[in-house]
């Protein structure tokens, strides 16, 4: 069997907690054909070597894509993100070209923000108008998600941000939540304020947008969380680097939660602020801080592992990542399904 690409390097990561050595994998179409030890390669009709360790490409699981420019990301190995919320005529042309061009990252998106009349972020200075559709009751909240299944969101985007204004009743959260499960979607919140997190977990939301960080969760909350609700990180938006009391009440929540044995993964919310472009090393320095191993931030920030039937999205860094994680920063982008990722002209 002959494959379009064999990519070789003299070791990978293949989800476990060591790496494998001189590692080739069999590129046919988008897809990884072969996996395997480099002495055991297929042939092929094109070989490449990498200087490095080869990863899974890595995801950012929140960005405002139209924020940024996500070629960045895939510059520095971050092959998919997820976006979560953006007003739907600038985020879907973006999401479709993104499908054919070799030089943006997959890009999964949530489409606008759900949200109650008036309330966060429909009144943000940062937000473009149709950023948000408001829902006042249940009749509303199920028009809105129906309006929203012919562009298949990652997810539906829902607010429940009590400090910023008016937020949902728990009938219409319901309702958000039923229409969005009828249709196989899972359901993100934006928890801010006291017990909107609480609110969020009892009415069937099982992703997090942010750790969150008004309050901390009472041990029953984490508990109940832990069992089968993801939490995307987020913990430098509060500082950007300076240990804020923000900060230290999310690192607290996200740490007893991974401790009870929850889901973490890795998201920016880059797009909302002076955040680092690429993979923000102080956001993978708060994931150690909450106490996820290497190994166990490496599968915060990747998809898949590396095997026959994945999507061929790889990334590359110079050093070991299960002894150091902070080599995540120095991450490049090799394919992006398959396709060599083109090399930046502008330098960054
Ligand atoms: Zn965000």
């Amino acid at each position: 069997m002959i494959f379009d690409l064999l990519l070789t390097a003299d070791a990978a990561w293949l989800g476990e907690r060591t790496l494998a050595g001189p590692t080739a994998v069999g590129v046919r179409g988008s897809e990884i054909g072969w996996i395997g030890p480099s002495r055991d390669a297929p042939s092929a009709v094109t070989r490449t070597h990498v200087d490095g360790v080869l990863l899974p490409g890595l995801t950012d699981h929140h960005v405002h894509a139209a924020m940024i420019r996500p070629e960045q990301l895939l510059a520095a190995g971050v092959t998919t993100v997820l976006d979560l919320g953006w007003a739907p005529d600038e985020i879907w042309p973006l999401v479709d070209r993104a499908r054919s061009d070799p030089a943006l990252p997959h890009i999964r998106a949530a489409g606008p923000f759900l949200t109650a009349p008036g309330g966060y972020p429909s009144r943000q200075s940062w937000a473009p108008p149709r950023v948000a559709i408001e829902v006042e009751d249940p009749v509303s909240a199920i028009r809105a998600v129906e309006s929203l299944v012919a562009r298949r969101p990652a997810t539906i985007k829902v607010t429940l941000n009590s400090e910023a204004g008016p937020v949902v009743d728990d009938a219409t959260l319901n309702a958000v939540v039923g229409a969005a499960r009828a249709h196989g979607i899972p359901v993100t919140a934006h928890t801010q304020g006291h017990g909107q997190t609480r609110r969020a977990y009892l009415a069937g939301v099982r992703v997090l947008a942010h750790t969150p960080w008004t309050e901390e969760l009472d041990d029953s909350l984490v508990a109940d969380l832990a069992r089968d609700t993801t939490i995307v990180s987020t913990i430098d938006i509060h500082g950007w680097g300076e240990h804020t009391r923000d900060r230290r009440t999310a690192l607290h929540n996200l740490r007893r939660f991974h401790s009870a044995g929850g889901t973490v993964r890795y998201g920016t919310d880059l797009g909302n602020g002076p955040l680092p472009i690429g993979v923000n090393i102080r956001e993978i320095a708060a994931l150690t801080d909450a106490g996820l191993s290497p190994v166990e931030i490496l599968r915060a920030i990747t998809g898949a592992p590396l095997r026959p039937g994945a999507t061929a999205d790889v990334s590359v860094v110079p050093a070991d990542p299960t002894a150091d994680p902070a080599v995540l920063g120095q991450a490049k982008a090799v394919l992006k399904a398959g396709r060599p990722v083109p090399a930046r002209a502008d330098g960054d």
